[in-house]
């Protein structure tokens, strides 16, 4: 069944904060998949622990909840047992970052056919607010005693040097752009990320909507605000790997890695790499393994029309018996 944007929505009770950003990523993640015209039985999303895991629950697609940094080796399964599915996976700057940073890594140079959304807000908002890997050094938050004593990791950086081949920044409060960055995600050839910076009211009131509104600049503005965040692509910049055309992948990704850490003042959005001349895990799958990719497990038959199974496991536990 095709999805419509009204069908998307479930029953279950939304309990984001007032004012959170997450409520603008569902939005553009909702958006993006009835605009797709995707089938839902052919629509996945999977999620870590925190704040932004919940987005499963406020989405009518199959949806599955996972541990704390796990989403993504999920999310890979879930990809390589019914490769034509369109797998997206969600979690926290902590759940990533952190925990999970390892899989980011991986999942990164595997290419696998999939897209991963950060909710990046810089705090563990779950859990009261503490510094997460993606809060400045020597930021204090509410909810600190003391200044962040630890740098931050700059997602996009390490999401480049890992091999993801779409590596892009959204806003939460800038939907309609988020929507086109996950539709282009979700429509990329190889592993997708998306940085999607996130206000969380409750527990960051330095990084807050006001902050990357410019609001607080208003007075250097003749009274406007003065926003810090701006689209890339009104600057002309294209993050395209286009090798016959002289645009080979090191000198766009370092092209990307300058523009990453623009930061304060000005904070870019929009795609910082993009490259397709990279094979796909599935595609080396299809050379090495035809047999697999052709009948993959999700699609083959496990129960007759009885619901009675009719797998034969007898072969799998023989090898395992000693
Ligand atoms: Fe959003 Fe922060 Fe509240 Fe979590 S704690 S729902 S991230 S505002
Ligand atoms: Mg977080």
């Amino acid at each position: 069944m095709a999805l419509k944007l009204a069908d998307l929505k479930t029953e279950v009770h939304n309990d984001w904060c007032p004012g959170c950003g997450d409520f603008g990523i569902l939005s553009a993640v909702q958006m993006a998949l009835a605009d797709m015209n995707l089938n839902r039985e052919d629509s996945v999303i999977v999620s870590g622990i925190g704040c932004s895991a919940k987005l499963v629950h406020y989405t009518n697609v199959t949806g599955i909840h996972t541990l704390h940094g796990r989403p993504l080796p999920f999310a890979t399964g879930v990809k390589l047992s019914n490769p034509h599915l369109n797998v997206v996976a969600v979690g926290g700057d902590g759940d990533g970052m952190s925990i999970g940073a390892g899989h980011f890594v991986n999942a990164g140079r595997r290419n696998v056919d999939m897209l991963y959304i950060i909710h990046d807000n810089g705090v563990y908002g779950l859990t009261k607010g503490q510094a997460s890997p993606t809060l400045k050094l020597g930021v204090k938050t509410k909810s600190l005693v003391f200044p962040n004593i630890t740098s931050n990791i700059n997602p996009l950086i390490l999401a480049m040097a890992s091999g993801y081949t779409f590596v892009a920044r959204g806003y939460s409060f800038n939907v309609q752009h988020l929507k086109k960055l996950i539709r282009m995600g979700i429509e990329h050839r190889g592993a997708a990320f998306i940085d999607a910076l996130q206000p969380c009211p409750t527990y960051n009131d330095i990084n807050s909507k006001e902050w990357y509104n410019g609001e607080d600049r208003a007075e250097e503005n003749q009274g406007k605000a003065l926003p810090r965040v701006y689209n890339l692509e009104s600057e002309g910049y294209d993050g395209t790997v286009n090798t016959e055309a002289g645009r080979d992948s090191e000198s766009v990704i370092l092209d990307a890695m300058r523009k990453s850490v623009e930061w304060g003042d000005r904070i870019p959005i929009g795609v910082f790499y993009r490259n397709e001349e990279i094979p796909t895990y599935e595609e080396r799958m299809l050379e090495r393994m035809p047999e697999y990719m052709q009948n993959p497990p999700g699609k083959q038959k496990i129960s007759d029309a009885k619901k009675k199974p009719v797998a034969d496991i007898t072969p799998f536990m023989d090898e395992l018996s000693v």
